[in-house]
């Protein structure tokens, strides 16, 4: 006897719903997954009518089902936006290429406009030519760092009111665990949010903070979604990996523990005491900051200046120095040399 769909009770059931254990057919899968990303829009109130929306599209897994399920909630539902796709394009040889061919069929598949920004463009450096420069170590660092603004600098170009991200559960439970174990209390409080106002220049949300990744993987594979799977050529970020195969082991003995963690960071309350840093703008390029100088600016000044290990850690006293153009002295450059990532 085929085991039928527990939902609809017609159809034979396809799959076995990671998050829940329940049994389903393909459409009531498709169905549970859309409006449960629709509930999470409509909750926490992501989206206006008549919005300009950007949506972060590398041509993987999660931002083209966000696209896709954007796309078909902004019909089913009326939300009235105009969307947008937008890719950063880092400038990785055999990786970052061919994803984008991947977001520019999308573009035709969705019929959705598309803007990419390049950190070359933007920086006058691709991960190329950072990676040849700072080695395989710290290449993470410079990245997401750059992707951030790079995002925000598109976006801005593009006048979006809202950017949204492919960021599913298991990213944010990875990130409490992280910034939990690093004891970053500023992240571990902003980190959980679904949607944030401040720390950009654009307010930016996850309309997918809930889904699973192994959900998304079975929308994509069942919806026969086109998207690009290969890993990032530099990808080491060996604390993320940690974090992640500890949540994926949790989460093989007990499936909750994804949104467990993310609950656990949503209620989790910070003392009054600690000290919060206060976000002004960069001195050098405008963009929202708490240090006078934006990391950004830090990482490529060290880059520009043949001392990549400038921007890595915290070395808040060299920015005045950095602000003003200052040569460094030569203690300061030999300490620079010889910090080993
Ligand atoms: Fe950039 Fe690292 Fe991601 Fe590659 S793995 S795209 S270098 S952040
Ligand atoms: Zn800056």
């Amino acid at each position: 006897m085929p085991v039928l769909c527990n939902r609809c009770e017609i159809k034979k059931a396809h799959l076995k719903r990671p998050k829940t254990g329940h049994s389903l057919c393909k459409e009531c899968f498709f169905w549970v997954f859309e409006e449960e990303v629709h509930h999470s829009i409509l909750s926490a109130k992501l989206f206006n009518r008549g919005e300009t929306v950007g949506i972060g599209a590398s041509g993987g897994k999660d931002s083209t089902v966000l696209a896709h399920v954007m796309k078909v909630l902004n019909e089913r539902y009326d939300y009235g936006l105009n969307l947008i796709l937008l890719s950063v394009d880092e400038g990785i040889t055999g990786y970052r290429d061919d994803s984008l061919e991947t977001v520019k069929r999308n573009q035709k598949q969705y019929e959705l406009p598309l803007k990419i920004v390049s950190y070359e463009e933007l920086y006058g450096w691709t991960m190329d030519t950072i990676v040849k420069q700072v080695g395989l170590k710290n290449n993470c660092t410079f990245c997401g760092v750059f992707r951030r603004q790079a995002l925000d600098r598109g976006a801005m170009m593009l006048e979006v009111d809202k950017i949204c991200t492919g960021h599913n559960a298991d990213d944010v439970a990875e990130t409490v665990l992280m910034n939990f174990l690093r004891g970053d209390i500023a992240r571990l409080r902003r980190c959980t949010a679904i949607s944030t106002g401040s720390e950009g220049a654009i307010p930016r949300c996850k309309p997918l903070k809930y889904a699973y990744e192994k959900e998304i993987v079975l929308y994509a594979y069942f919806k026969k979604l086109d998207y690009f799977s290969t890993e990032c050529i530099y990808s080491p970020n060996a604390y993320r990996g940690h974090a992640r195969s500890f949540l994926k082991d949790l989460e093989s003995i007990r499936p909750s523990s994804i949104i467990d963690v993310i609950h656990s960071g949503e209620n989790l309350s910070v003392k009054e005491e600690v000290r919060m840093p206060i976000q002004s703008n960069c001195a050098r390029c405008g963009y929202i900051s708490s240090q006078k100088l934006c990391k950004a600016c830090v990482l490529l000044e060290g880059l520009n200046r043949g001392l990549p290990k400038l921007g890595i850690g915290k070395h808040h006293k060299l920015q005045d120095k950095l602000l003003k153009s200052q040569p460094l002295t030569e203690e300061e450059e030999k300490k620079f040399k010889r910090i080993s990532f």
